[in-house]
């Protein structure tokens, strides 16, 4: 690959030996290829060796999906950042997968497009590591997550050859191995190239601040808009912690006292916009919102959203130490398994607040701590079983974005049948026959091709992994 660009110093090992979640691995080497030749090199010299290798954007997954296992070699996508072609008569760009993802947009807003995936960790996170986690973020709950947004991926399959899953036609036939990629958390192979859909950057935005006394009024304004008809652009709620904290961090214009918050965007033509806007200040008011803001400009609004996309930083200032959780509930059920998820704290005595797209149900329950506190982890990793437990009692699943990674794969019995994994197994087997691709993620041992009679035991009530 050329002077410097593959590495294993002890620093650099240590460096990529995990992502921004709490589980560490060890890496054997560190590259960084600056094409899909390169990449295609690194697969075919790990597989000669036998070495597992996982594919890295900018390593803030949550889930330990871009942690090295078993000394693997990790192939970082940062140095291949070209975006290389943006076609706004088609409304589609070509990428290379280390683009960051909030560059693409800055690229495209000019022109009068956008990338509509924003995860909260935008300005940082790669679209490659996009694509291998299937990405979410404030903005997908009307225009949908990643997979809706990728068209066509160039990929290095775990044989070292270079395929192109997709189209940039609509409707391609054939079997979507696109869609079965997107989310794969680089096990089915690395991808080197992207064709994302942009989307038209809307007249009219809006952004509405509501702020309640009571969670229950928050969650019931949430289910009284979509029961309405009304699918903002974005719904997000804060709960009195988080609302405290980002206040006192931004000074963004929340209200210090509330009990929660909901940020509400709308989006689309001016006579539609002023309409929902309206509609949404009549339902919060109806379910008990005390205050209803519209932001009165630009820089209001872009405020309000900072403050938002500051929540993460601001908890720095409370404790050194927090884990992120993810998770999806029935939005009818937010409320209730928002009560278990603050008993829960107390009965860990842990402080606990709570961010999250409210409009999609994916709650982000957040442990703020201090690491150093003796016991403290074990309090934190049985508050996260539970909370998982209780979002899949109540209908829900393990994650809404983040992925499985390492951080959720023994739990993924909790959520399928083992018909299911075995499935799962063999899909994954075929893109990757040697199991190198970022083994022992996804899915919990034992379902995949050499490994049948090492399947986990089920998992068994207030284990965590
Ligand atoms: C403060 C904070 C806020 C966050 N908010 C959100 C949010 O709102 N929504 C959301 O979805 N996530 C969020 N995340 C999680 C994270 O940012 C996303 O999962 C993001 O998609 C990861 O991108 P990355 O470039 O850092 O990927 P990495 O962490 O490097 O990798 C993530 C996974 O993708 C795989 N991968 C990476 N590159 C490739 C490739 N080229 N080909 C195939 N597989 C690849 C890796 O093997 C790994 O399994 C947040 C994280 C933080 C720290």
């Amino acid at each position: 690959m050329g002077q410097g660009r593959a590495r294993n110093e002890p620093l650099e090992l240590a460096l990529y030996s995990r992502d921004a979640g709490v589980q560490s691995g060890a890496a054997s080497a560190v590259c960084f290829p600056r094409s899909a030749d390169d990449v295609a090199s690194a697969v075919r010299a790990a597989t000669r060796h036998g070495i597992p290798y996982v594919a890295r954007g900018s390593g803030t997954g949550l889930a330990g999906g871009a942690t090295p296992l078993d000394d693997a070699l990790v192939i970082v996508t940062t140095q291949m950042n070209r975006v290389i072609a943006i076609d706004t008569h088609d409304q589609l760009a070509m990428v290379e997968p280390g683009v960051l993802n909030l560059d693409l947009s800055r690229h495209t807003r000019p022109l009068g497009f956008h990338y509509a995936p924003d995860p909260s960790s935008q300005q940082a996170c790669t679209i490659g590591g996009n694509v291998g986690t299937n990405a979410g973020g404030p903005h997908c709950l009307a225009s949908g997550v990643t997979s809706a947004h990728v068209l066509e991926i160039e990929v290095v399959l775990p044989t070292g050859e270079i395929a192109r899953l997709g189209s940039l036609a609509p409707d391609t036939p054939g079997y979507d191995l696109r869609g079965a990629f997107v989310g794969s958390e680089g096990t089915m192979g690395i991808c080197t190239q992207v064709a994302v859909r942009l989307m038209p950057n809307p007249p009219e935005v809006r952004t509405l601040l509501l702020d309640f006394m009571s969670v229950e009024a928050a969650g019931a304004t949430v289910s009284g808009l979509i029961a309405a008809g009304i699918v903002p652009a974005a719904l997000e709620m804060m709960d009195a912690e988080i609302t405290r904290a980002v206040e006192d961090f931004v000074g963004a214009g929340y209200p210090r006292d509330a009990a929660a918050v909901l940020l509400c965007e709308i989006d689309g033509l001016a006579g539609g916009v002023a309409y929902q806007v309206d509609a949404v200040r009549r339902i919060g008011y109806e379910h008990g919102a005390r205050n209803v803001r519209v932001a009165a400009n630009e820089a209001e609004r872009q405020l309000l959203w900072k403050g938002r996309k500051s929540a993460f930083g601001a908890i720095a200032r409370i404790a050194p130490d927090y884990y992120l959780h993810d998770a999806v509930v029935p939005r009818t059920k937010l409320v209730g398994v928002l009560e278990s998820i603050y008993a829960i704290a107390r009965e860990q005595q842990l402080t606990m607040m709570n961010v999250f797209h409210a409009g999609d149900g994916n709650l982000h329950p957040l442990i703020v701590f201090d690491g150093r506190e003796p016991g403290v982890w074990d309090r934190v990793h049985a508050a996260g079983s539970q909370i998982l437990r209780t979002c899949i009692d109540a209908g829900g699943v393990l994650s809404g974005e983040h992925g499985v990674g390492m951080e959720k794969r023994d739990l993924m019995p909790l959520q399928f049948s083992n018909d299911d994994l075995a499935a799962q197994g063999r899909l994954i087997d075929a893109f990757d026959p040697d199991g190198l691709a970022n083994p022992r993620k996804v899915l919990p041992s034992g379902w995949r091709c050499g490994e049948l009679n090492q399947r986990s035991a089920p998992v068994p009530e207030g284990t965590w992994i």
